[in-house]
């Protein structure tokens, strides 16, 4: 696109800041993206402003200029001149005389080097910047863009900050930034395209001064406030700003939208992707930042501005830093001594530093240094401490790290962070400290905890619904998805296929058009589902006063079903898979997975009924209760049933009915896991198991009454998502078995998790397959069984409700539905997150956030909180997802009301 192809611009074309980070600029091909993306929004009727910083890793080698010894200088100044020769080159230009003038402007800086000098080190360092302009400005000239170049330090002058030490001064100055009328109109006078440089601005003394690492984004906010541009864009190696750093949380979702002062807040607390001094000009000349990517300019980005409609609290971010110095100073009575404070923090100013996190108790305040925003050279925190010794005991402790949880509304979601806490709780945390603007809740740890974590503590928040990954207006993508080879992949539920069915057997009838569906409220549910094709589906069973009654149903889809046994089945190192019939007894599935070639787990006489209906002769039983009484044994020994103990009382009490049979015992390792503390199933407090230390007296026990171990079992809990928990299981009771002698087989229990947040990865089978397999090299002898319950029918099943009544409570919506806690229990009893759609305004927008209750006299009767929906309206039918497991085999009579229906999909 050329120049003379546009129409003129008008006199007050709003200007568009571009920003392009060092990766973005490296390349003659990134440069063709950069003059495309100016030209576009020149035709879009803007004026354009392009920033570039250095091209990336010359900032760090003009650094290391400064900074090497004499004799290596000149060979450091060839590799920075060639780098840029061999660029023009690649842009097939002729040479620039821009680029050779700040070359020749370089190597005489070095001749006269100053290294001592501050201003000297900046005006090195500034060379980066002022080679890519202007290599930029000859590309895109040459190439139909006719482009300006503009001095940045004309326009950027330094503040005079009388606190700030010389380093800051000279290296991490700051810019008041008002809006210019007179450069605006000057520069739109001379053309309609410009670049400048990033991270150099003039003090004073007209010296240059550098605006800190990564200093490039705030000149470019500078530069939006100068101009009152429409926005600042900000074009970098990723598509936005996410809720975590992607390169560590490949799970990291992208944010497509936040207000100044959480973008603020992420990005102060250690996301890259923004220079923390940049939003402020921005927010004060209300003026939009994008983050875009500028090797996909197609993708979204974030946007930031001003705080949007109110939507449901949500951590929006897990962010960290590293190199945090803290400084713990200890004096005795330090609130009765007036003024204490004053003289600490008085130091402190003095020494140039300023103090990031506050932590205090009766006698001591520790407090936090950040690198970013301090210039902590190796001397100053000695001097610093030196000086405080006159005052106060002190201790330095470094190198630690920050990890913040950022989110408006923060204290209104700590009943989510018990998991984020836990995690914290296993190490040595020296400060926590939550923001007083509410806004961030910080942990200090030492550095070395870093490693690994963040990906973890990012999954324990979506899991827990703390980043309301479900708010699709805000959180996009993850970067996987985004970036990934395509492993990740977007599940869509059988459910969306089935839609014009279920509604039907909720009760609505099909539409005259054949569309089965309404966008508007679809009245009374009328007659009987007797035209549904399937002739597995159960007919709905008129209740109470003689009127057909469709919901709350819960509708099982057999395929899904069939499909998880065979990925099971398909494991090579398993050998047994049994079903934990207490998920879900429904005799369909029961004999689906029976035909799956599964066996049936049950802990209840009645499931053991349930199960030798489904089965056949040859289907493997398992019987593992726990604190039952004497009877069920007695009866499930009769029927010739495998038996597991998970006590010494039955060896202890009821020698005579277990003489000379065959046990399992089921072991508690130690440790619980799971997506709540009422389904851990280990540790002292859990009820389940025979704890370690009382081994030896049951194998005693075991030999006095003939009794034989021929299988060890453990199960520490449900929801585990972790590929690399049944292994460990697996080697903890291979190793223990060794110790008996007669064990054949290990049982690992059940636990596989089932991801409900969005976002949340599935547990990868094939990778729990391999490293099964892996560790059964080392105890080949031993047959490997699995019990899960929940991973084989939780996504198969939904429960379908039809909205009652909706209520307004000052400013909470209440949606009320037939299907409460008697029918699902489980968001009340473990906070469980289950999907809920409007099914019968599944296309509408979700514009409503709703509390989705049932009709139970219990303030817990709540399927959902703050759940995005359509305005709904009674007789709307609901879908609760992945209501498979644990709803139905759950439910009670609680208010008399009756059982769900059911029907089941083949
Ligand atoms: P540029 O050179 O374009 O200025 P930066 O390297 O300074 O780019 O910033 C982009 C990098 O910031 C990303 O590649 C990413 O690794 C890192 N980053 C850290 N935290 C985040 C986050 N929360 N969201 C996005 N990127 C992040
Ligand atoms: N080139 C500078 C740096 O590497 C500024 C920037 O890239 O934003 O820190
Ligand atoms: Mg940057």
């Amino acid at each position: 696109m050329t120049d003379s192809a546009l129409a003129p611009l008008a006199p007050d074309a709003p200007w568009v800041v571009l920003k392009f980070g060092g990766t973005s600029v490296a390349t003659a091909g990134r440069w063709r993206t950069i003059q495309q993306l100016a030209s576009r929004r020149r035709a879009e009727g803007h004026r354009v402003l392009v920033v570039v910083s250095a091209l990336s890793g010359v900032t760090d080698a003009l650094k290391g200029l400064c900074a090497c010894a004499e004799a290596e200088r000149g060979a450091a100044v060839a590799q920075i001149v060639d780098r840029h020769r061999e660029l023009v080159a690649q842009m097939q230009l002729d040479a620039v005389e821009g680029v050779e003038r700040w070359l020749a402007s370089l190597q005489a800086l070095v001749r006269d080097a100053a290294p001592d000098r501050l201003a000297w080190q900046a005006a090195v360092q500034a060379h980066g910047e002022l080679l890519s302009s202007s290599l930029g400005a000859a590309f895109m000239s040459a190439n139909g863009l006719p482009t300006g170049w503009l001095d940045a330090r004309d326009a950027l002058r330094a503040r005079e900050l009388p606190f700030l030490n010389e380093r800051a001064r000279m290296l991490s100055a700051q810019v008041l930034a008002e809006p210019d009328p007179v450069l605006s109109a000057r520069l739109a006078g001379a053309g309609e395209v410009f670049i400048t440089q990033g991270f150099i601005a003039r003090n004073a003394d007209g010296d240059t001064v550098l605006l800190g690492r990564g200093g490039s984004d705030t000149s470019a906010a500078y530069m939006g406030a100068l101009l009152r541009a429409a926005r600042v864009e900000i074009w970098t190696d990723v598509a936005g700003m996410f809720t975590a750093d992607p390169r560590q949380v490949p799970g990291a979702r992208l944010l497509q939208r936040l207000d100044y002062d959480e973008a603020q807040e992420i990005a102060s607390t250690g996301a890259k992707v923004l220079h923390p001094r940049c939003l402020s000009p921005c927010r004060r000349a209300r003026v939009p930042l994008w983050i875009k990517d500028t090797q996909h300019p197609g993708l979204d980005g974030t946007v930031i501005g001003p705080q949007p409609a109110e939507s449901a609290p949500s951590i929006k971010a897990i962010s960290s830093r590293r190199g945090i110095t803290l400084v713990s100073m200890e004096t005795s009575g330090m609130w009765q001594q007036v003024g204490f404070l004053a003289d600490v923090f008085e130091l402190f100013k003095r020494h140039g530093l300023s103090v990031d996190l506050i932590g205090s108790a009766e006698t001591n305040v520790t407090v936090s240094l950040d690198p970013a925003e301090n210039l902590l050279d190796s001397d100053v925190v000695a001097r610093l401490a030196a000086d405080l010794a006159k005052v106060c005991r002190v201790k330095v402790i470094a190198p630690c790290a920050a990890v913040t949880l950022v989110g408006r509304g923060m204290r209104s979601m700590l009943h989510r962070l018990s998991g984020v806490l836990a995690e914290f709780g296993r190490e040595r945390v020296h400060l926590i400290s939550q923001s007083s603007n509410n806004l961030n809740l910080t942990f200090v740890v030492d550095e070395g905890m870093l490693d690994g974590v963040l990906p973890r503590l990012h999954e324990l928040l979506v899991r827990a619904g703390a980043l309301r990954t479900d708010d699709t207006s805000l959180f996009g993508p993850s970067w996987q998805e985004l970036y990934g080879k395509g492993e990740a992949h977007v599940r869509t539920p059988w459910w969306h296929a089935e839609r014009a069915r279920l509604l039907r057997l909720a009760g609505v009838p099909p539409s005259p058009h054949g569309r089965g569906v309404g966008g508007e409220g679809t009245g009374e549910p009328a007659g009987l589902v007797g035209s549904e094709p399937s002739p597995a589906l159960r007919a709905p069973s008129p209740r109470g006063r003689g009127e057909a009654v469709f919901t709350p149903r819960y509708v099982y889809h057999l395929p899904t079903i069939r499909a998880r046994a065979r990925a099971l089945r398909a494991m090579r190192s398993v050998d047994r898979v049994y079903y934990a019939v207490k998920a879900n007894a429904h005799p369909a599935i029961l004999q689906a997975l029976v035909q799956e070639g599964l066996g049936l787990e049950c802990v209840s006489p009645g499931e053991l009924d349930a199960a030798s209906a489904a089965g056949t002769a040859e289907t493997p039983l398992l019987f593992t209760p726990n604190f039952a009484p004497r009877a069920d044994y007695a009866g499930a020994l009769q029927r010739g049933m495998t038996l597991t103990l998970d006590a010494l009382h039955p060896l202890l009490h009821w020698p005579d009915l277990l003489h000379g049979r065959e046990v399992m015992l089921r072991v508690d390792l130690g440790r619980g896991l799971g997506h709540h503390d009422k389904v851990r199933t280990g540790g002292v407090t859990s009820k389940f198991g025979l704890p370690l230390d009382q081994f030896a007296a049951f194998l005693e026990l075991a030999r006095e009454h003939d009794v034989r171990v021929v299988g060890l079992h453990a199960h520490l809990g449900s929801g585990i998502l972790d590929a690399s928990h049944w292994p460990l299981v697996c080697g903890q009771l291979a190793s223990l078995a060794d110790r008996i002698g007669s064990v054949r087989c290990l049982n690992l229990g059940g636990g596989l998790g089932v991801p409900s947040h969005p976002g949340e990865a599935e547990l990868d089978i094939a990778a729990v397959d391999a490293a099964l397999a892996e560790v059964r090299q080392t105890c080949p002898q031993y047959a490997l069984w699995l019990e899960p319950g929940r991973w084989l029918v939780a996504d198969a099943g939904v429960l379908l409700a039809r909205v009652t009544q909706t209520k307004r409570k000052g400013a909470i919506d209440y949606l009320g539905c037939d299907a409460g806690m008697h029918a699902l229990i489980r968001p009340a009893l473990y906070d469980a997150w289950h999907e809920i759609v409007n099914l019968s305004r599944l296309d509408a927008r979700a514009d409503t956030l709703y509390q989705v209750v049932g009709p139970i006299c219990e303030s817990g009767d709540v399927l959902g909180s703050d759940r995005h929906l359509p305005r709904s309206a009674e007789g709307d039918v609901l879908l609760i997802a992945q209501a498979g497991a644990y709803g139905e085999s759950m439910a009670s009579h609680y208010n008399l009301r009756p059982l769900a229906e059911t029907a089941v999909i083949e």
